[in-house]
């Protein structure tokens, strides 16, 4: 079960109980506690959003890279230097924190040969140098594991790797593919 799934479940737990509260508080007549909860299960409704959407986004760029659900392996060239050699789609970690709260995650997953591996991921571990501490008590921990991925060259996903884990929702189709084989997109399984 990926990380991104587990966090969207909890932050639709979260709003679940505060728009219980806020009805328990309506019951009781109690407004002003009722609108507060509101606002907080509001505040969680947003983030779990925010998170299955990167999920499917996520869905989107390795079917992209991978080649959708032929098995067939596209070409991949290197998004930094062009090179068709050693390449691998490859996602950078990113941890932040806010007091009690730490997340780390998987930014856009992005086809990068061997040799740009540390320097892609350059941008992730400034963030997180900078945003990751700050948390307790898995800021620094996850900090440092963030930084060790990232400077080992990120995630690396290959063919066999992804696994369903989760029918996420199908990514908004903009304009490309004819909308007859619509399955639901897997998220991909990271392993960080
Ligand atoms: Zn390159």
């Amino acid at each position: 079960m990926s990380r991104a799934f587990k966090q969207s479940a909890f932050f639709l737990v979260l709003e679940v109980l505060f728009l219980g509260g806020a009805i328990i508080n309506l019951v009781k007549g109690d407004y002003l506690e009722m609108s507060g909860g509101l606002v907080i299960a509001a505040f969680f409704g947003i983030v779990h959003t925010a998170r299955r959407e990167k999920d499917a986004r996520d869905t989107a760029a390795l079917e992209t890279l991978l080649g959708g659900e032929t098995g067939e392996t596209n070409r991949l060239h290197c998004c930094r230097c062009g090179s068709d050699a050693r390449v691998s789609p490859r996602a950078y970690v990113v941890t932040y924190s806010l007091l009690l709260y730490t997340s780390m995650s998987p930014g856009a997953i992005r086809p990068i040969c061997h040799r740009c591996r540390f320097r892609a991921g350059l941008p992730y571990s400034l963030f997180t140098l900078v945003a990751g501490w700050w948390g307790f008590p898995w800021g620094p921990i996850l900090t440092v594991r963030a930084l060790y991925r990232n400077f080992r060259g990120g995630v690396v996903l290959t063919e066999n790797r992804p696994e369903v884990v989760v029918a996420a929702p199908p990514p908004p189709s903009s304009a490309s593919e004819p909308a007859a084989d619509k399955k639901s997109p897997e998220t991909p399984k990271f392993d960080y």
